[in-house]
């Protein structure tokens, strides 16, 4: 018997647009011989676009508005074995989509509300690898509300943490709504870019020196594996968004260039990252490698990484011997395991 399955693409973040170009590989991949692929879009407003406007809208990479609302669909999605929700930031890959499922009672791809919720808030993230002992960039929590009635607070926990920092809306991704300020009359433009994004924002240090980035992809629920290490290269001041999503901007190298024992300390923090966040079927764990002092600092964890044939998730396992398809395949099966 072929295993039913819904894809969810698109969804009511910033990364909407990434979102389907994810899902339109990921409907492409899955072996029809073992699969029966139902996708359904999500408009920006979070309406669940039926079948014709769905296809429209993977074509196009853009969703219209109208559909049902998702609570109405909540119910059919009964019929489904499986669902992969292939959403990428808030409403979607941040326990909310996962609790819905979960009280629908189907079984889906990636970590369940939990794991979903800790690792899309990078304060919370923080925090709890910093209980894990997991080596982090300094780093502090502003609420909107703070910012609106003691904004000097604020700003003396930016200086405290020194310039140039990082400013972020604690729930998002693909770079969205990022600066890195440069100096204290720069951090207003900042934090009002990020907190139209999100209620918690949260500020970084830099690291000393301009750091390495490397990512880890890691695959499986209570018996997780690790990838080998990839890094990317760009010319930009940090990976941007138009960085990230310009052809030809950023270079994929993997496996990194790395001793092997960075390559396997980033390995081994990468899965404790997992465990400690309960994070389950996948995650890309990206971290900053000071060259210059040899610190290897945790920067966050993807529990829905970006999945297009080309994304760096998917090119960590193919290095590892496992394609495109044979993942998204292995995907389905860990999201029906029992736990
Ligand atoms: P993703 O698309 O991977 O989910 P994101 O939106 O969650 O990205 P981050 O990975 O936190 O954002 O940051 C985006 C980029 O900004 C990093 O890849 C890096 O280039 C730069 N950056 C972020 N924080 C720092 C920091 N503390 N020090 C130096 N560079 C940083
Ligand atoms: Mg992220
Ligand atoms: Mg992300
Ligand atoms: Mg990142």
């Amino acid at each position: 018997m072929k295993k039913r399955i819904l894809l969810l693409a698109g969804g009511q973040s910033g990364e909407h647009e990434v979102s389907l170009m994810s899902a339109r590989s990921v409907l492409s991949a899955l072996p029809r011989d073992q699969f029966d692929v139902t996708p359904v879009v999500i408009s920006k407003q979070g309406r669940w676009l039926p079948p014709t406007e769905t296809q429209r809208a993977l074509e196009s990479g853009e969703a219209p508005t109208g559909g049902d609302l998702v609570l109405h669909r909540a119910a059919s999605a009964e019929g489904y074995d499986a669902v992969f929700p292939l959403l990428h930031g808030p409403m979607g890959e941040d326990g909310t989509v996962q609790g819905l499922l979960t009280l629908a009672g189907i079984p889906f791809v990636g970590s369940g509300v939990l794991g979903s919720a800790v690792s899309m808030d990078k304060v919370m993230t923080k925090q709890v690898l910093a209980s894990a002992g997991i080596p982090q960039v300094a780093w502090a929590l502003a609420v909107r509300r703070e910012w609106q009635t003691q904004p000097d607070t604020v700003r003396e926990r930016a200086a405290a943490l020194g310039y140039p920092l990082f400013v972020k809306p604690a729930n998002l991704g693909s770079s969205v709504g990022i600066s890195k300020v440069a100096r204290p009359e720069d951090l207003d433009g900042a934090m009002t870019l990020a907190f139209s994004l999100d209620r918690r924002v949260i500020l970084e240090a830099m690291t000393a020196h301009k750091p390495r980035e490397v990512e880890v992809g890691i695959l499986g629920n209570d018996a997780p594996i690790a990838s080998p290490v990839g890094e990317l290269r760009f010319d930009a001041d940090f990976y941007d968004y138009e960085t990230k999503y310009t052809e030809g901007r950023a270079s994929m190298h993997i496996p990194a260039p790395l001793s092997a024992e960075v390559a396997e300390q980033i390995r081994t923090l990468a899965l404790r990252a997992f465990r400690a966040l309960d994070c389950a079927g996948l995650a890309r764990v990206d971290f900053f490698y000071v060259e210059e002092t040899g610190e290897l600092l945790l920067n966050e964890v993807n529990t829905m990484p970006g999945f297009t044939t080309t994304s760096m998730y998917p090119k960590l396992f193919e290095a590892a011997g496992l394609n495109y398809s044979a993942l998204v395949t292995r995907l389905v099966e860990l999201a029906l395991e029992d736990r």
